[in-house]
């Protein structure tokens, strides 16, 4: 086989062990430019000042109970940032958000639109894991919703992704499913936010990847647009 093939096999392999069977292949193989981050030393800053201010938070009774404190990890200029739920144990543990087998998920599957953990920033609404890994309460994100927006006024990025539906209704302040929630450019405070499956829930229901992949597509294919242009499909959300 030429390395060219070899090349375009082993994508193929690593497209379908990520996504499942129906490969929907397109500019999918192609590698397009893609929009530069420039790390900028006043975000990097603010970022970490902010960090400091708030990592002792004793706000709920999740600040009595985790072991670490996890605010965020990636590129505090990065034009694309992706928010996901809670920490889960590994991240308890390390301080870090997906380092477990859902982070792990997570990367291939930025990998697979060519992005690295090291390009995009990447944290969650809940700062502090939740016993057991139980749901959010309602109390607790009303209680770290402003640490978001703060870390998402400082990155200020041009897209934002909410990683399943914990996200999504927690940015958009909406009622509804990831079903109606995905396939659409959301506005948050003048920020493009596309929603897609939580890479856990991929884990959980292998039946879902496919999806995963038309939403990365699609989310990868929004990153790469100019900024400012106008949505390429999809509904936006009124008023939201
Ligand atoms: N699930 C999340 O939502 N966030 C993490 O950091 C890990 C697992």
């Amino acid at each position: 086989m030429s390395p060219t093939s070899e090349a375009a096999r082993s994508y193929l392999v690593r497209q379908q062990t990520l996504f499942g069977d129906q490969l929907i292949l397109g500019e999918a193989a192609q590698s397009a430019g893609q929009p530069s981050s420039e790390v900028d030393a006043s975000q990097a800053k603010e970022l970490a000042a902010f960090d400091r201010e708030i990592r002792d938070c004793q706000e709920c009774p999740l600040g009595a109970t985790r072991t670490n404190f996890v605010f965020g990890v990636g590129n505090p200029a990065a034009d694309l940032v992706l928010v996901g739920e809670a920490p889960g144990r590994q991240e308890d543990l390390k301080g870090e958000p997906f380092v477990g087998q859902a982070g792990k998920l997570l990367d291939k599957m930025l990998a697979a639109i060519d992005l690295s953990r090291q390009e995009v920033y990447i944290l969650n609404v809940l700062k502090c894991r939740p016993p057991e890994n139980r749901d959010p309460r309602p109390a607790e994100v009303d209680q770290c919703r402003p640490y978001l927006n703060r870390q998402l006024s400082i990155i200020r990025p041009r897209l934002i992704v909410a990683l399943g539906r914990v996200a999504a209704k927690t940015l958009l302040k909406v009622e509804d499913s990831l079903k109606n929630m995905r396939g659409r450019v959301f506005n948050y405070e003048g920020i493009e936010l596309m929603a897609t499956y939580h890479p856990a829930a991929l884990l959980r229901n292998s039946g879902f990847k496919p999806n995963a992949w038309v939403d990365f597509q699609a989310i990868r294919d929004r990153y790469r647009e100019p900024a400012g242009s106008p949505p390429v499909e999809g509904p936006r959300a009124a008023g939201n």
